[in-house]
């Protein structure tokens, strides 16, 4: 570890301590600003109980890596000149080269 990354962390932990040791004023300050107020707002009319299920839902439903692999098969790249293949054929257009 370098006196750079010391600094860095010491710095670092200086701030945390200072914004946990002012939070309050900090929350009292976001309140005056209407912040709070605007994000009740936000939230009463945007982020209803149904909008939250649905996300859930589609998070759920939604796998990562499959949505993933799913990309990946719809965009292949040729591996010897990496021209995007958008169909499902074996050659490259651009190259003629074969692609597994
Ligand atoms: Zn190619």
């Amino acid at each position: 570890m370098s006196p750079r990354h010391k600094k860095i962390i010491v710095l670092a932990t200086l701030a945390i301590v200072l914004l946990l040791a002012n939070t309050r004023t900090i929350a009292c300050w976001i309140d005056r600003q209407g912040l709070i107020a605007w994000a009740q707002q936000i939230r009463t009319e945007y982020i209803t109980g149904t909008a939250i299920t649905v996300i859930l839902a589609m998070f759920y439903l939604l796998d990562g890596k499959e949505a993933m692999r799913r990309c990946s098969d719809f965009l292949r790249r040729c591996p010897v000149c990496d021209h995007t293949m958008s169909h499902t054929g074996r050659y490259c257009a651009a190259c003629g080269s074969r692609v597994a």
